[in-house]
């Protein structure tokens, strides 16, 4: 399963999962001429892809969604509640729930609720049945479940935000009350709680950490990447944090695509830890 992130921050998230024969996008965080632009320049047409799953409604993830479903046909992957939120879709919708497997093609996903101020908000596992890759999504969460850690176990690929430094953020420009969202239980993740996270799920087959939603204004590529370097061996994982390459993807400038590297080495978890 060959990773790109189409784009990644507060003005529009895309992320293109390709699995051969499946191509599935999560968000579509831009308007259809940036994400026609965005894939071609990826060496994909638009006319393949399978299918579009969202996280949640807002809407740099969701802007762009119907109106490309609605140009190419593309069926549309939403909880009850994200459809709810979007206006009417005039395309084919799969209605999925928390918790549920759902295919996508060749794609098995499974998505958690994560919190976050919108109607509902899912992280996703997404598994291509053809080689057992799996590729985990967080994106815009406030705080870790206790269960996600192990809801995103196993996995080859992470693409996790890193949203902001706190101390950043806090000294910054932005607004009291925005400060406050952004930081709140159902806003954003600090570099810092990212780092955590990627260090619980840190294993020998975790080969791809991709940190995204990173903020313009108050977060820098090098800390977000530093952030998760310590924890990972903070926690001891040294083999993991040789092995796993650690990228940060921008708002204007696709990452990828990310291929996977060497065998998989998922299935050797306990052998190593
Ligand atoms: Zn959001
Ligand atoms: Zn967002």
């Amino acid at each position: 399963m060959r990773l790109t992130v189409l784009g990644s921050g507060s003005r529009g998230n895309a992320i293109l999962l390709d699995a051969g024969r499946t191509r599935l996008l999560v968000d579509v965080g831009f308007g259809v001429r940036t994400m026609a632009a965005r894939l071609r320049a990826c060496g994909t047409a638009p006319e393949s892809i399978t299918g579009v799953v969202l996280t949640h409604e807002h809407v740099d993830h969701a802007q762009g969604a119907l109106d490309a479903c609605a140009r190419w046909g593309w069926p549309l992957y939403a909880t009850r509640e994200t459809l709810d939120a979007l206006p009417t879709p005039v395309v084919p919708v799969r209605e999925i729930v928390a918790g549920a497997p759902f295919s996508v093609g060749d794609v098995t996903g499974l998505g958690a609720l994560v919190p976050h101020d919108a109607a509902a908000c899912l992280a996703f596992v997404f598994e291509d049945r053809a080689t057992g890759f799996r590729t985990g999504v967080a994106l815009d969460l406030g705080t870790v479940p206790p269960a996600l850690p192990g809801f995103l176990s196993q996995l080859d690929a992470l693409v996790v935000e890193s949203n902001h430094d706190e101390a950043m953020l806090r000294a910054g420009p932005y607004p009291w009350v925005l400060k406050q969202r952004i930081l709140g239980e159902r806003g954003h993740l600090s570099n810092d709680a990212t780092a955590a996270l990627v260090g619980a799920c840190a294993h020998r087959g975790l080969r791809t950490v991709v940190l995204a939603h990173l903020s313009e204004t108050n977060n820098t590529p090098a800390l977000a990447r530093t952030a998760v370097e310590a924890a990972l061996a903070r926690r001891g994982r040294v083999a993991s944090s040789a092995r796993a390459a650690i990228y940060t993807a921008t708002q204007r400038t696709p990452l990828g695509p990310i291929a996977p590297r060497g065998p998989r080495l998922s299935s050797q978890l306990e052998l190593t830890l």
